[in-house]
């Protein structure tokens, strides 16, 4: 037979899209329209019915409407006929809408008036879902849409990064009325479509030799030649009737299964601002419901707290829509955080109240807490997790990121993650390789052919559904989700909640199944410029996050019992405004200008309500001028203070015009303000600083060519080296702000442009060589610091940065042979290869670390510190780490602006135990405060192992006034620690993050001893 099969795709393709597709409604009647152009930021319901009954103007079909991020609220009028009666009548309505990327360009909310008249959502509108379905009654029709001039970002190619502040998106308007029509649809054509469109997508996706591909091409062609379009109401039936056989033939037995679930990724923040994605929210949120009515079958997963609280204040009828569907089993709440976090970013207890609040969210308005973690579009995730999320109530994990990887190809779809304490967590990467399915032919072929567990599992998940700007499933992806269930080319589809899919997954794991193992963390191989992208958004973060700690602490010292309840309901808000910017654009830094904008704004006001918090605190507990050591072990250490400290020790008066000396503080306490012995000092010469630990020489412009640990006389560069700022061309071949190629670094060269070059401290507690640079359009001030009985070389950086598309990095050769580095991460550390060999080593060319890098030799390692940046590179024969970056998409302003980091230089004997104290010392500055109570109060807590750290005490949220004491074993040992109080311990229990206890510690003498397992965490209560 000729092979004619080419043809005939191009001619059934050609028949659907052109001729068949604009025959779908019989008829359509313009609407009238009148507009209301809300004339600043967005207004609720009410008042835009108001202001639609008396400024209301007709408007044309056709015209533009709004400015950017200006919302148009439409009411469009007009009369269902009566020979429409009984037939599938709706609205339609485009606002203008580029063909594709639903919730990336205008978007609309139907409003119905709702039983109070206060408002309900009834659907959203966007270029995927422009029909509005209506009564089927003649009489007249009245519709309100709130309009939103959301503008698109083409993401490659051109920029209109301008678009995204305020300030700069002009008063353009971008979009028109295109049309606003009642519509009698043709519900033969509509399900015709369907029945094709599923049939050819299926046909498509089919390998050309298949028996099945060849049939069905002779099926479509019979049924589009018994088509006639000018007489579509009698042949479409007759076409529909061709095409059943060929829906009708089911799947083998044996075929895999896919258990589809309706979802709508809403980023909480990325191309628009935190504002309008509660309106997308709305908008998404109400289509889903609607459309459960309509499907039975219909199951939509919905994750992030902090996007249900915003409808629960400000809609509260769909709130109430929701929790219907909740209680029916149609809608399932998932992922048990308060937003879909970044991972790598936040502190290891932002992860932990992430799950808190999220999970108490859940249980408090819907009955159930989560069992899985949903995070379906985070940037990689350490290995640290797997506890985290059990500890959190959650045994399953749901992502599929990684199947972006630009290097390697991750090896399972389904497998049992284990972290760096050997908790483990059921896994699964849906192999459809999306979070925004649309059921498609496509995408039921390639899920089974990509799923790489066929060996022993026979379901997979797709999550399907418009998302990220959100939108959500359509009718028309839940028609053809009908339409999957079983036939012949393409695996069986049933809708079915998360749930019901790990259920299944678990019973075939129980019954024995090889289910493999993923040992350590998923890294992810792209998007490494999110580590260091709008550094100022991540370290307004990290400000945040210490000063949490701080705040909790000290309240716990002062609250001998449960704390006041407005403090400790407004340390919840504050702990969630913090978490709120840690969604997955926001604090990677991918986000508008507006976004970043908002992000700083909120950490500023956070951070000055708690400084203002742990004032009141620590006036109450301490007497007088006193020094407050928020970190875990005791310090000795040189502070600068304004004003005469009292004591006889020595003191340094500095150029500023404070005054240096030596104090000592114990774990968690407080201490008098007095300058006490110092038996180090710093020895300065022209070119050098010596103290009793660190040697440290420069050149003539200020760089530093030689660093000597002088305990274990051992130069720490290597020969002829020396510590260099390096600037690279930094030009992402797709995603600016997110991606960092791996031959940016290899480019740089080295920062000159010295204006000076001074000592500025010269000792003896505390000694700084000054170092001023300009280069580009920047100004970079290099303040070099050694102090007496200090173990490590501070470096600070005060930035200016007015660069564009460079990566300015911080360059630390080290002569120390490790095949290793170990890098900070949220309680613990993890091992990043110092070479490329494999294609896995090569692919981690930049990783991330929170407080600490280092390089050890068994006997002697050397760390590089921080107090806030987190993307390192340690395959270039030391520690570099990056500084800044100057991305123009999405925000062509990014990082443009002053900075201040400061990085340390750490050598020490064998293990971490060092790095651990000084990282954490560098990352919790001691605080000098007068205190009027009658006598300094004690520690809170006290532990005695230098391997375990604390990394919250607090008192317990439900106000009985326990303590809480979350710690983790740090160095990767079995470890026995003894935990005390000043106020002896009657019980001591291990909690969930929850703080629900799980099992009893034996305390013996009012204090409790343990063996914590290698990187274990866990939540101790303490009555
Ligand atoms: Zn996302």
């Amino acid at each position: 037979m000729h092979d004619d099969s080419t043809l005939v795709e191009q001619r059934i393709r050609r028949e659907l899209n052109d001729r068949l597709m604009p025959l779908m409604y019989r008829a359509k009647l313009p609407l009238t329209v009148e507009a209301w152009d809300t004339p600043g930021e967005p207004v609720p319901y009410t008042e835009a019915m108001a202001a639609l009954a008396t400024e209301a103007r007709p408007f044309i079909v056709g015209r533009r409407w709004s400015r950017p991020w200006g919302t148009t609220w439409f009411r469009f009028t007009g009369d269902v006929p009566a020979e429409w009666e009984g037939q599938s009548v709706e609205a339609v309505i485009d606002l203008g809408f580029h063909p594709d990327s639903a919730g990336f360009q205008a978007e609309g909310l139907v409003w119905a008036p709702g039983v109070d008249g206060r408002g309900l959502p009834v659907q959203g509108v966007h270029p995927r879902r422009t029909a509005v379905p209506l009564a089927a009654t003649p009489g007249p029709v009245d519709l309100v849409v709130e309009a939103a001039s959301n503008p698109a970002f083409p993401m490659v190619g051109t920029r209109a990064g301008h678009l995204g502040s305020l300030e700069t998106a002009g008063d353009q308007a971008l979009f028109s009325l295109r049309e606003a029509a009642l519509a009698w649809r043709n519900d033969d054509v509509f399900h015709l479509l369907l029945d094709a469109e599923v049939l050819f997508g299926l046909m498509m996706a089919l390998p050309r030799e298949a028996r099945r591909r060849k049939r069905l091409l002779r099926h479509l062609e019979r049924a589009f030649g018994a088509l006639d379009y000018t007489d579509i109401a009698r042949t479409a039936p007759v076409a529909r009737r061709l095409l059943e056989p060929a829906l009708a033939e089911g799947a083998a037995p044996s075929t895999h299964e896919v258990i589809a679930v309706g979802h709508a990724h809403i980023d909480t923040a990325w191309l628009w601002p935190l504002r309008e994605t509660v309106r997308k929210c709305a908008r998404t949120f109400a289509s889903a419901t609607v459309m459960m009515d309509d499907y039975p079958e219909y199951r939509f997963v919905c994750s992030q707290a902090a996007q249900y609280e915003w409808i629960e204040q400000r809609y509260p009828a769909l709130f109430e829509r929701i929790r219907e569907r909740v209680a029916r089993g149609q809608w399932q709440p998932v992922g048990g955080m308060w937003v879909e976090a970044d991972m790598n970013l936040p502190s290891g207890e932002s992860l932990v109240r992430q799950m808190v609040y999220g999970q108490r969210y859940f249980e408090s308005r819907f009955g159930a807490r989560c069992r899985e973690v949903w995070i379906p579009d985070v940037f990689g995730y350490p290995a640290s997790l797997p506890q985290i999320f059990v500890a959190g109530g959650c045994d399953r994990f749901v992502t599929q990121k990684l199947s972006w990887n630009k290097q390697n190809v991750f090896p399972h779809s389904t497998f049992w993650w284990h972290g760096i304490d050997g908790t483990r967590v059921l896994t699964h990467f849906p192999p459809v390789d999306t979070y925004n399915a649309s059921i498609v032919g496509s995408e039921m072929v390639f899920s089974e052919r990509n799923f790489k567990e066929h060996g022993w599992s026979d379901v997979s998940l797709m999550p399907f559904g418009f998302g990220n700007g959100g939108g959500g499933p359509t009718r028309e992806m839940l028609e053809r989700a009908r339409r999957f269930a079983d036939i012949d080319g393409s695996p069986r589809l049933r809708q079915g909640t998360t749930d019901e899919f790990f259920a299944q997954l678990e019973a075939e794991a129980a019954a024995g199944a090889p289910v493999p193992v993923w040992d350590g963390e998923l890294y992810f191989e792209t998007h490494r410029g999110t580590l260091t992208s709008q550094s100022r958004t991540k370290v307004g973060n990290r400000r945040c996050e210490r000063l949490l700690r701080e705040a909790e602490l000290w309240w716990a010292t002062v609250s001998h019992g449960a704390m006041p309840a407005e403090i400790a309901a407004e340390l919840e808000q504050l702990w969630k405004d913090v978490l709120l910017q840690q969604f997955h654009d926001i604090i990677p830094g991918s986000s508008i200008t507006w976004v970043h904008d908002d992000a700083e704004a909120a950490h500023e006001r956070v951070a000055a309500r708690l400084e203002e918090l742990i004032a009141q605190a620590l006036e109450r507990i301490t007497s007088g001028p006193s020094v407050a050591n928020a970190a875990g072990r005791a310090r000795h250490e040189v502070i600068a203070v304004d004003g005469a400290p009292a004591g006889d020790g020595p003191r340094q008066h500095l150029s500023d015009g404070r005054t240096a000396f030596a104090v000592e503080v114990p774990a968690f306490g407080t201490a008098p303000l007095h300058a006490s012995a110092c038996a180090d000092a710093v020895a300065v010469t022209e070119h050098s600083f010596t103290n009793s630990s660190i040697a440290v020489s420069w050149d003539l412009e200020g760089t530093i060519t030689s660093i000597i640990d002088v305990r274990a006389a051992r130069e720490l560069l290597p020969h002829g080296e020396h510590v260099r700022l390096e600037i690279a061309p930094d030009r992402p071949i797709e995603y600016d702000a997110w991606d960092l190629e791996a031959w940016t670094r290899g480019l740089g060269e080295e920062v000159g442009g010295v204006t000076d070059v001074q000592v500025v401290e010269a000792g003896p507690l505390l000694a700084t060589l000054r170092v001023q640079r300009s280069f580009g359009g920047s100004t970079l001030v290099q303040e070099i610091t050694l102090r007496a009985g200090s173990p490590r070389l501070d470096i600070a950086f005060e930035i200016d940065w007015r660069e564009d598309e460079q990566l300015l990095t911080l360059m630390v050769p080290l002569d120390v042979r490790a095949r290793e580095a170990a890098c900070d991460i949220q309680f613990g550390h993890v091992m990043r290869p110092t070479h490329a060999s494999t294609s896995w080593d090569a692919a981690k060319f930049e990783v991330c670390a929170h407080r600490f890098v280092d390089l050890s030799e068994p006997g002697f390692g050397v760390a590089v510190l921080n107090d806030g940046r987190y993307g390192h590179g340690v395959q270039d024969g030391g520690v570099r780490v990056s500084l800044l970056r100057s991305a123009r998409f999405p925000s062509p302003v990014q990082d443009v602006g002053r900075h201040r980091v400061t990085l340390a230089i750490l050598p020490h004997g064998p293990g971490l135990t060092d790095v651990l104290a000084e990282a954490e010392a560098l990352n919790e500055p001691l605080r000098a405060v007068t205190g009027t109570a009658e006598k300094a109060d004690v520690p809170a807590v006290t532990i005695d192992h230098p391997g375990v750290q604390v990394s919250s005490v607090k008192r317990a949220d439900d106000g009985s006034g326990d303590l809480i004491v979350r710690l983790h074993e740090a160095l990767g040992n079995h470890t026995t620690v003894t935990v005390r109080t000043p106020w002896r311990i009657a019980e001591a229990d291990a909690c969930n993050l929850l703080e629900e206890p799980q099992r009893s510690f034996e305390v013996s003498d009012g204090i409790v001893a343990m063996t914590l397992r290698p990187f274990e965490l866990v939540t101790l209560r303490l009555r």
